[in-house]
């Protein structure tokens, strides 16, 4: 929940003197665009998924070099990055990193254009629950927190979201908060009211053996099995159940679902549809629920991360068959640059890959993924002169538009101090949400460009009826598989723990979807056990 219900003095008085001369500069800005017809220059990108289908072919040229190295990781989104890390904080600095695409960071890279980085896909990171002492190491490390006071971590005021945080539209005006509250009936208010204090209680709940029932990452939640049937109903069947009918919690828990599983509380088991919004501990309350963000999203992390890669990696590599040999274990990649295949020899090799890859790497998981649903999703990141609207409320980092077919868009420059800014970059997010996602994939993938553009654009316009008038581009990103979607029976099943047992002590296995929950958080903690477990036998984090 990315709540900016009180707002921080300091930061919004920085906000507030730049945004003064922005309003100053947009009249000329509103004419100009007014009266002339203008071009939306479209671009598609992507993840390579023509790269990654010939996966299912295997039509590769037959390898014709060989790499020996002890240590090879195969993906280089947050997992094998952390991996990467960890490696390298254990003193081990003979390792390799193959990763198809021609950038790192996977579903956290970042795009950029001539006014504005973007994110393509992640673009925040909740502030972290104190426990997570290996997530606060991190932060240091990365100058997001600067300091500590009474134990809790004070952090780069520049890094956390500015006021305003977030805003709905709703009955044709802005509110701040993502919670539906503007022209509420009492009945609504009180339903809402409830479900918050529910949800408190689950937030402060622990298990038998101690232990928070949810918590982040996922291998810190109690083991005790008493809330395990929440696993097995949907989030909608619980609402319903406890009397939570009201339209505005119902589309507020989808919008949050969604959010973080791609699929909404028709879809998502209850036990995930709470962890959402109990796993989070909100312990530093001068910061109430603000978040870490910049301009490019989680690429920022990214790109912290990549310090511990350099010179280690090769990109546009696509691994396509993993196999344990005498030497230990023989990996064939190719290279889609020079059109050729190698051989990496190596002892233990990290699979950083989500499970619908792994499948066709080892034969021994060629039915893993089976019940592991993977949500497509699009983003749109839309260069634009102004986003005119009702002036309700300001434009805010996150924009919400109720019961809208996407979830809105982030304003990517609202931590930018600069006090002029000639035109703005927002990223649009789209989440498929049915019970055919093979057959959004596979639209997602054949429709025009076009297609997406008007949707987009139709959603936009409940809230800014005349924003193409100002857009000058917009390009969408298509992922296909974007994040885990965690369906009923899938958290606390056995074909998940199953997942993650390596092979023979040779082939290891790390992924955010492995933890049956895609946030980086996740897929950080995933990464750092992974390595531990090979280097010290132990999947704790230390
Ligand atoms: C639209 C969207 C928005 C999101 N927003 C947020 C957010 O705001 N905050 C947040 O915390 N999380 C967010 N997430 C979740 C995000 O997925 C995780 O935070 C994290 O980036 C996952 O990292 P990962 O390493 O587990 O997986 P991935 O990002 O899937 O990384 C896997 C890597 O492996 C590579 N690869 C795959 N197959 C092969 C192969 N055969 N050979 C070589 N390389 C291969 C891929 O190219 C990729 O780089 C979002 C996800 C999506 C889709």
């Amino acid at each position: 929940m990315k709540s900016g219900e009180n707002y921080n003095s300091r930061r919004t008085f920085i906000k507030k003197i730049a945004a003064l001369s922005i309003i100053a500069a947009v009249p000329s800005l509103l004419v100009s665009c007014k009266d002339k017809l203008i071009e939306i220059v479209l671009k598609l990108t992507g993840t390579n998924h023509i790269l990654g289908h010939r996966l299912w072919l295997k039509n590769f040229p037959k390898p014709t070099k060989e790499i020996k190295i002890p240590y090879l990781i195969v993906g280089g989104g947050i997992s094998g990055l952390s991996a990467a890390r960890q490696f390298k904080r254990k003193g081990i600095e003979d390792f390799l990193v193959l990763e198809l695409e021609n950038k790192l960071g996977g579903n956290s890279a970042n795009g950029e254009n001539q006014h504005s980085k973007f994110p393509l896909a992640a673009h925040y990171l909740p502030l972290p629950n104190v426990r997570d002492k290996e997530l606060l190491n991190f932060l240091e490390e990365s100058k997001i927190i600067i300091d500590y006071k009474d134990n809790l971590p004070v952090f780069d005021e520049t890094q956390l979201c500015f006021d305003p945080n977030e805003r709905l539209f709703i009955r044709n005006s802005w509110q701040t908060d993502l919670i539906p509250r503007y022209g509420n009936s009492k009945e609504v208010d009180n339903q809402i009211d409830l479900f918050l204090l529910k949800m408190t209680e689950f937030r402060e709940n622990k298990g038998k053996d101690g232990k928070y029932f949810f918590d982040i990452p996922m291998s810190f939640c109690s083991s005790d099995e008493s809330l395990n049937s929440l696993d097995e109903i949907t989030m909608k069947k619980w609402l319903l159940d406890n009397n939570f009918t009201a339209e505005e919690i119902l589309e507020y828990v989808d919008y949050c679902c969604k959010d973080d599983f791609g699929l909404g509380i028709e879809f998502v088991s209850a036990w995930a549809g709470i962890h959402y919004f109990a796993a989070r501990k909100h312990e530093n309350n001068k910061y109430d629920d603000t978040i870490l963000t910049w301009p490019e999203g989680n690429g920022r992390l990214v790109k912290h991360l990549n310090s511990f890669v350099e010179n280690k990696v090769l990109t546009n590599h696509l691994v396509y068959d993993i196999q344990l040999n005498s030497y230990g274990v023989k990996v064939s990649t190719f290279n889609a640059k020079s059109n050729e295949s190698i051989t990496v020899l190596t002892e233990k090799v990290i699979l950083a890959t989500p499970q619908y890859i792994t499948k066709y790497l080892v034969s021994e998981r060629k039915n893993t993924a089976n019940n592991f649903h993977y949500a497509p999703w699009f983003t749109a990141s839309i260069t634009l002169t102004d986003i005119p609207d009702n002036g309700s409320f300001p434009l805010s980092w996150d924009n919400v538009i109720y019961k809208a077919k996407g979830l809105g868009y982030v304003y990517n420059q609202h931590q930018n101090l600069q006090q002029i800014i000639d035109k703005k970059v927002i990223t649009y997010y789209y989440s498929f949400s049915s019970n055919d996602i093979k057959k959004d994939r596979k639209e997602l993938l054949k429709k025009p460009i076009e297609h997406w553009k008007a949707l987009v654009l139709s959603d936009l316009k409940i809230a800014h009826p005349d924003i193409d008038q100002y857009i000058s581009a917009i390009e969408i990103h298509r992922i296909g598989h974007g994040m885990i979607s965690p369906v009923p029976n899938f958290l606390k099943s056995k074909s998940l723990k199953e997942a993650s047992k390596n092979i023979e002590n040779k082939i290891f296995f790390a992924h955010s979807d492995l933890a049956g929950i895609s946030i980086f958080e996740e897929a950080f903690h995933q990464g750092i056990n992974v390595v531990n477990k090979i280097v010290d036998g132990t999947t704790l984090d230390s």
